[in-house]
């Protein structure tokens, strides 16, 4: 008899790990169960470019249909490194510092499992993004987390010196920051990469958000300060860059010591990449600018709509610069513990966001419980509905 995966992964203590479904799946089964507006998982409700849709199904005909090699095509591969060129003066060797992976979550899955030994301790930020602590519970490691509080989410410097250890082996960045929407400013940056070289930490940095910033100096990668550079793995996503969030094409680049640790893994996770999906990405990465553009302004004045909607209903909100993600304070609306109140919630309010507690660990969880994650990246029609039920008195 087969047993249950909760019998084998309870037979695996040291490694225990959560082991249910995702707070984005839970919340997106939640949305579809009540009719609720779903403001929860970050998936734009629009589609991509549509010479990207073209340039998939021209890969599939023309063929490209058997393996991609496992650090993925040099198609893809030398766009990357053109990319890393052309937005932030960044030379990276398409052959031997670009590995394309599975999303981002592979390249970090991969990382993760390649750099954290039992015992090791990761340094990241909370709220955090949720397979960060899955993965590095997975390794065997252990996580130090810093927190961004609400709603200004600033560093404190002595906080995150505090984290470090001889046992850091790693530190987790996101910039832009989900699901604060933070851009960590280059100076911000320089202070986490201080503390990286003195303790001798690895960088890995997801910056998966790298073109959704919406306004303020912009996107810094870690990897364009010197003394980061030769220390940081640098992970982005086609995802969210071209609003395709199902293909799952993501890569990973650095230097090559790095990026041949982070393929020693990822070919044994998965091998390689969907083939036609990186023709495409490709594609993508060497189009010019005018998508970038057309999906900044458009998602600006998405959460522009939302925020000024939930100032009118008088909802506390923080101002996210970049990402998908605005944070609301719902405790004007009776949540004080949204993980456990978000299904009633649902079904009388009629709209589904992301507790942000589900990104938390200790007493920031109970902090934290009137805090919810509402994504702007919906139709007008869509976030016009859910705030219309957001402002509703009583529900
Ligand atoms: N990192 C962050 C911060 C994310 O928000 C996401 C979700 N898109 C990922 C990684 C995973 O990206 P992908 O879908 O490319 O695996
Ligand atoms: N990145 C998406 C979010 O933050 C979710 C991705 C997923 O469902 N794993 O909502």
């Amino acid at each position: 008899m087969v047993p249950y995966a909760s019998t084998i992964f309870s037979e695996m203590s040291a490694l225990a790990v959560q082991t249910g479904a995702t707070i984005f799946s839970e919340m997106s089964a939640l949305a579809v169960q009540t009719g609720a507006v779903n403001l929860g998982q970050g998936f734009p409700d629009a589609e991509g470019p549509g010479f990207l849709v073209e340039a998939a199904c021209r890969a599939v005909r023309e063929g490209h249909n058997q393996y991609a090699p496992r650090a993925g095509i040099p198609e893809l591969r030398r766009a990357i490194a053109d990319h890393q060129r052309r937005y932030y003066d960044l030379e990276v060797d398409p052959d031997s510092q670009v590995v394309v992976t599975v999303g981002a979550t592979e390249a970090i899955a991969a990382a993760i499992l390649a750099l954290v030994a039992p015992g090791d301790e990761v340094v990241t930020f909370e709220p955090f993004y949720d397979s960060y602590p899955a993965m590095v519970a997975r390794a065997g490691g252990v996580l130090r987390t810093v927190r961004l509080r609400f709603p200004d989410h600033a560093l404190d410097e002595s906080a995150l010196a505090a984290a470090f250890s001889d046992r850091t082996r790693v530190v987790l960045l996101n910039t832009p920051h989900n699901p604060t929407g933070k851009v960590f400013t280059a100076d911000e940056l320089a202070v986490v990469a201080d503390l990286a070289r003195r303790h001798d930490a690895w960088i890995v940095t997801d910056e998966v958000y790298e073109h959704l910033v919406l306004d303020g100096p912009g996107h810094v990668p870690m990897a364009t300060l010197p003394e980061a550079a030769d220390r940081t793995l640098t992970v982005s996503s086609a995802g969210k860059t071209f609003s395709m969030t199902g293909w799952k094409v993501g890569w990973a680049t650095g230097p090559a010591e790095l990026v041949a640790a982070t393929l020693a893994v990822k070919q044994w996770l998965t091998f390689t990449a969907s083939g036609p999906f990186q023709y495409a990405v490709a594609d993508g990465l060497t189009h010019g600018d005018e998508w970038y553009d057309t999906l900044v302004a458009e998602l600006r004045a998405r959460r522009d709509q939302l925020l000024d909607g939930l100032a009118a209903a008088g909802i506390p909100t923080n101002h996210p610069a970049a990402t998908y993600f605005a944070i609301a304070d719902l405790s004007g609306l009776g949540v004080r513990r949204a993980l456990a109140q978000l299904p009633e919630f649902a079904r009388e309010r009629g709209v589904v966001g992301v507790p942000v507690s589900a990104f938390h660990t200790g007493e920031a969880v109970e902090e934290t419980g009137s805090l919810v994650r509402l994504a702007f990246c919906k139709s007008p029609e869509l976030l016009a509905e859910g705030l219309e039920r957001l402002a509703r008195p009583g529900a």
